[in-house]
């Protein structure tokens, strides 16, 4: 996890750690260890503290929708599409969108549940609505 990065910025090696992982079928976050708040986007230093001892874990994936906006799109390219913030039960907010539910239907404060899709190209995380709680 402390290899030097090669890339454009300092983060990389974090970054590329959960890609992989993500790739796999994997949602990681960061917790650091200096003062137990939890940290995504993935980073080298804990942006609270300034710690470098952040440890990986895996979320609840439980979370509840922040904000959402519909993006229009042409249905020949695929139709309209649903950009979310959602914060995690572990405290981060992270940019996805909600699979399952029709762009317009996803609604601030709904319940939803982090899935990972894994694809040729690597993962990519979406959440779907958690059935019964909303
Ligand atoms: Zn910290």
């Amino acid at each position: 996890m402390n290899q030097p990065s090669s890339g454009p910025g300092p983060d990389t090696g974090a970054d590329l750690h959960y890609s992989q992982a993500l790739a796999q079928g994997q949602f990681l976050i960061q917790r650091c260890e200096a003062c137990s708040r939890a940290v995504f986007y993935p980073r080298m230093v804990c942006p609270h503290c300034g710690s470098d001892q952040l440890a990986w874990q895996a979320p609840s994936g439980r979370g509840t929708v922040y904000s959402t906006t519909v993006v229009r799109r042409k249905p020949e390219a695929g139709g309209d599409y649903n950009v979310a913030l959602v914060d995690l039960e572990e405290g981060v907010r992270l940019m996805s969108r909600i699979d399952g539910v029709a762009p317009i239907g996803v609604h601030i404060g709904m319940p939803v549940q982090a899935k990972v899709l894994v694809r040729d190209n690597g993962g990519l995380l979406v959440f779907t609505a958690r059935e019964g709680q909303a």
